[in-house]
């Protein structure tokens, strides 16, 4: 453990890339195989390679208390100590002692503790081992613990770093190494492969969640156009982003930012499991109003509804009738009550049905498809999804109806739980201008917009997918402190201080008053309390792991806050469960909205 702390301390010391990658090549060139693996998976950030879900459950809290007792020092003096630092592994480096041991620390040694922490029941228990294993190490071999225990090694160091380094170290081609990595979920194994040169072995896994492809805002549907001329567009859903994997009998699905969430939609499997072959599915799982069967609407505002003459739905147009099952998907609000649940009730899943809205496919016919344009992929996927099989249907956009989806006439209303979200082709702002209004009737955030000839790039976010929302802008934030409100806020953690990310830190830039619910506030005000870093008395400083939406009305500069700004009429739109710090905006997208409010 010992010589890995070491080779991070020369890691982070360095900017440059290329360096980086040298001294993580030199460092698991001089390990045997195995401690190479076991480091490599270190390396990355995390504890267990991304294909296991085990989860330490340790967290910032315990380690903290665990410091303080292992070095003795005071609660003042360990919050002076995080303040100058900002890294609870970095103070644990300065204030531990240096243990009684006789004998090394060995990387397969802390990974075992690891497991031992994981395999321990309950809080206390767990504690105890991460305890006992950092009253073993060194300060500096602490330091990384801590690190690796907490997720982030903050040593400007990626995975795809490492995927360098295991190239440059142990030959294969760094694509090759990547492909590995991606099929097995497993970077300490791609490792082993590519010391035994047999990196073309690797056989997809499936169960262990890939990277998400992400969006780039639009400002406009010209701006939209500019990228690509001829684009695939979706309704933007707003819900939780999901991705199925689907073998056999077996069906799990993941969340954007990697955990398991099958739990919480156990009306999905039952669908999932019926698909003709194994298949992993991206999609967003949205709250679902079915309208049942309707008459339809009055007035007859036909001419008004936009149906572009070339937008192409999947499955062919038809008039409106009567008795035909229709839905549509509600605001993420109604999802709420039905995430971060681990046991779902009958009675919940009525009163808060959910669909999931199916855009691509990952794998399929017994190839990982990522490479494949979206074209192809949208084709796979409708034959997929449209085996004849009630419960996977295709909605049509039927004229005049416009704030709902509509179903083929074998569709009933309680079958809407996985449905292929619908698909125009467009070529022309007007026309993306008209769904983009279609979409909103809908009640949907606004449109994704997609180039049809694009590759699925996980955990990237390009210009292949653009996201056309509501005018005004929001920024995704991370909150770094929390204060007690006045009135009936009294005694609730409600005033939240909010910041952006400056390159590896987070600057504050604004400070809101809750606009969520009493019950999320309630909820949120536990969570602080049990996540917060200095207690300043009526503010609270906080582990920054909670994002929020918020929106503003405009932007002004500022030196109230770190970033050189501060918002005008800022409200939480709303939290974002499915979000990690790390994909919490940026200063550049703030300097971004501020100077396009300029012109
Ligand atoms: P944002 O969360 O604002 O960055 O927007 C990107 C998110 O929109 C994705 O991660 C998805 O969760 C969600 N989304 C909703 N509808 C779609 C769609 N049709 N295609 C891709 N992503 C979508």
């Amino acid at each position: 453990m010992m010589k890995l702390a070491e080779a991070c301390e020369r890691i982070a010391c360095t900017t440059k890339k290329l360096e980086k990658v040298r001294f993580v090549a030199e460092y698991l060139k001089s390990r045997t195989p195995e401690e190479a693996a076991v480091s490599a998976v270190f390396l990355s950030g995390r504890p267990f390679p991304v294909r296991e879900e085990a989860t330490l459950q340790v967290g910032g809290r315990v380690l903290w208390r665990i410091v303080a007792e292992l070095s003795g020092k005071s609660e003042a003096e360990l919050t002076a100590a995080y303040r100058q630092r900002g890294d609870l592994g970095a103070v644990a480096g300065d204030v531990l002692p240096e243990p009684p041991r006789d004998g090394d620390l060995s990387v397969l040694h802390v990974e075992n503790k690891f497991r031992e922490i994981v395999a321990a029941r309950g809080p206390a228990a767990k504690a105890a081992r991460a305890r006992e294993l950092l009253s073993k190490a060194t300060p500096l071999e602490a330091k990384y613990i801590v690190k690796i225990v907490t997720g982030d090694l903050r040593i400007g160091l990626k995975e795809s770093l490492v995927e360098e380094a295991i190239s440059k170290a142990f030959g294969g081609t760094l694509a090759e190494v990547q492909r590995s990595n991606m099929l097995l979920g497993d970077i300490g194994e791609t490792l082993k492969m590519a010391v035994a040169n047999k990196l073309g072995d690797a056989k997809m896994r499936l169960f262990h969640p890939l990277g998400f492809m992400l969006a780039s805002p639009a400002e406009s549907a010209e701006q939209a156009l500019s990228y690509f001329q001829n684009a695939l567009v979706e309704d933007k859903y707003d819900g939780i982003r999901a991705q199925a994997h689907c073998s056999g009998g077996e069906v799990r699905i993941f969340s954007r930012t990697r955990d398991e969430i099958t739990e919480s939609f156990p009306e999905l499997p039952d669908v999932l499991t019926g698909l003709p072959e194994d298949a992993i599915l991206d999609g967003e799982i949205v709250a679902w109003s079915s309208d049942g069967r309707e008459d339809p609407p009055e007035g007859g505002s036909e001419s008004k509804v936009a149906q572009p003459s070339s937008a192409a739905v999947v499955g062919a147009s038809r008039p409106h009738a009567v008795g035909r099952a229709a839905g549509r998907a509600l605001p993420f609000s109604a999802l709420q009550q039905r995430l971060g649940r681990k046991q779902v009730s009958e009675k919940l899943m009525q009163q808060v049905p959910v669909a999931y809205m199916v855009f691509d496919v990952l794998y399929a016919e017994g190839e990982l498809l990522l490479e494949r344009t979206l074209l192809e992929r949208e084709r796979i996927l409708d034959a997929l999804l449209g085996a004849p099989r009630k419960s996977r249907v295709v909605p049509r956009i039927a004229s005049g109806a416009q704030t709902r989806f509509e179903f083929g006439d074998d569709v009933s209303a309680s079958n809407t739980r996985v449905i292929r979200a619908p698909v125009f082709h467009v070529s022309t702002p007007q026309e993306l201008d008209h769904l983009f209004e279609a979409a909103q009737a809908r009640g949907n955030e606004g449109l994704m917009i997609k180039d049809p000839e694009s590759a699925y790039t996980p955990g990237r976010r390009g210009k292949s997918w653009l996201k056309l929302k509501r005018e005004l802008a929001t920024l995704d934030v991370v909150v770094t402190a929390v204060e007690y409100g006045h009135g009936k806020r009294i005694g609730v953690l409600s005033d939240y201080t909010f910041a952006v990310r400056d390159g590896g830190k987070l600057v504050n830039i604004g400070k809101a008053y809750s606009g969520l619910t009493d019950i999320e506030i309630a909820r949120m005000t536990k969570w602080f309390l049990e996540h917060t870093i200095e207690d300043q008395g009526l503010r609270l400083i906080v582990e920054p792991k909670i994002v929020l939406e918020v929106a503003f009305n405009n932007m002004m500069r500022s030196d109230r806050h770190e970033s050189g700004y501060a918002l005008r009429f800022p409200r939480i739109v709303r939290l974002r469960p499915d979000k990690l710090p790390q994909d919490a905006d940026t200063i550049e997208r703030a300097n971004e909205i501020y100077e396009k409010q300029g012109k």
